[in-house]
């Protein structure tokens, strides 16, 4: 009884030798005679839909080759069909910013939109809105769409959770609150920013109203940076009627005061504007405006970012937004500092006004 046992038992073991043995020599035929030489194997993996089914190599990959010097930035940009960037940081979306986008009479086609959004609750309801009227508009009429939209959603968190207007602009959340929006504006600009692209129009997401004619009328002025004058319309409780105040106080004058302040702050302080605890005395163009000819111009030191027309050479020169402290600036503001050292001015519009709203 124990011998057939054994012999079935070695029978089996025969049988599972046998088929491992063949699965071996299958692999390693397999193996030695199939498989392609490391070299195919990189181009099949980079380039595999453009491979034929005989094994030729497919086409290398282009090269582009793009002459920065025919990429003009004239004060005409409408007839040299120069490329324009419009980027915007967003955290909530507010429909008055994307009609008044929708007037902008300066050719859509020519046009490229960018946009950063948080990854919170209101930053995900904002791309849902924002989403659906790029969907809408890319579908549209020819003439209102754009060149392209890229929407891209920060992997960094917001300081704040609410973005209130009472909490943001205290006082204590501000340099936190700037270092991660300049964050937000560097992702986006180093993202977006393409070889053709001629001028840059920063543009915040809660400007609703400017004239359609923004980027020919700012261009025209042929300006490294130029900010038209930021204000908000409001109801006076004084006089109970429909009136309007400076808003964006980070297009200034330096001043003296503000000089010395500097001077004596730690390496990491910055200082920032409109708080009574720093006063500055610096000119703010905001308190400038005198309702004379839109096209006066003052040298500003300092620039907001709600409106700011910049020639992309002075990005690609390498201005950026520091979210540190530089020269005891940050953000925008840094910016501005940052051009200037790079040899590029700032220039402001105190009468040329554009709406930020109204919370
Ligand atoms: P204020 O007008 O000076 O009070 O500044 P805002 O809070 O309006 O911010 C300026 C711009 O940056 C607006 O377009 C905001 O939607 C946007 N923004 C503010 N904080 C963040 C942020 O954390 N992430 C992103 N992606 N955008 C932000
Ligand atoms: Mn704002």
């Amino acid at each position: 009884m124990a011998r057939p046992l054994g012999a079935v038992r070695l029978k089996r073991t025969n049988s599972i030798t046998l088929i491992i043995g063949a699965a071996t020599f299958i692999f390693i035929f397999f193996f030695f005679f199939f498989s392609p030489s490391s070299q195919t194997v990189n181009q099949s993996t980079q380039n595999s839909a453009k491979r034929s089914s005989k094994g030729i190599p497919a086409k290398a990959p282009p090269v582009t080759v793009y002459n920065l010097n025919n990429v003009t930035i004239t004060n005409d940009p409408v007839t040299h069909r120069e490329s324009i960037l419009i980027l915007t940081p967003m955290t909530r979306f507010y429909q008055e910013y994307w009609n008044n986008l929708m007037k902008l009479s300066y050719p859509h086609e020519l046009i490229t939109l960018g946009f950063i959004l948080p990854k919170t609750k209101e930053g995900n309801a904002a791309t849902a809105a924002l989403q659906k009227q790029v969907i809408k508009t890319q579908k549209g009429p020819e003439k209102d769409r754009f060149q392209g939209v890229t929407i891209l959603r920060q992997d960094f968190d917001p300081v704040l959770s609410s973005q209130d207007e009472s909490v943001r602009h205290k006082l204590e959340h501000q340099k936190a609150r700037r270092a991660v929006m300049a964050k937000a504006r560097n992702s986006l600009l180093f993202t977006t920013l393409g070889a053709s692209t001629s001028w840059v129009l920063w543009l915040d997401a809660d400007i609703v109203e400017t004239p359609p004619t923004l980027i020919q009328d700012l261009a025209l002025h042929d300006k490294p940076i130029i900010a038209p004058n930021c204000f908000q319309r409001f109801i006076n409780p004084e006089t109970g009627k429909l009136d309007e105040r400076g808003y964006d106080f980070n297009n200034w004058q330096d001043s003296e005061t503000a000089q010395k302040l500097a001077a004596e702050m730690g390496p990491d302080d910055v200082l920032f504007e409109g708080y009574a605890e720093m006063a500055t005395y610096r000119t703010l163009m905001a308190r400038v405006s005198d309702g004379g000819d839109i096209h006066t111009e003052m040298p500003i030191d300092g620039v907001g970012g709600t409106t700011l027309l910049v020639k992309a050479d002075v990005h690609r020169d390498g201005a950026m937004f520091p979210p540190f402290a530089f020269y005891h600036l940050i953000e925008t503001e840094g910016f501005a500092k940052m051009a200037k050292r790079l040899g590029w001015q700032a220039t402001g519009l105190p009468n040329y006004k554009v709406y930020h709203y109204n919370e």
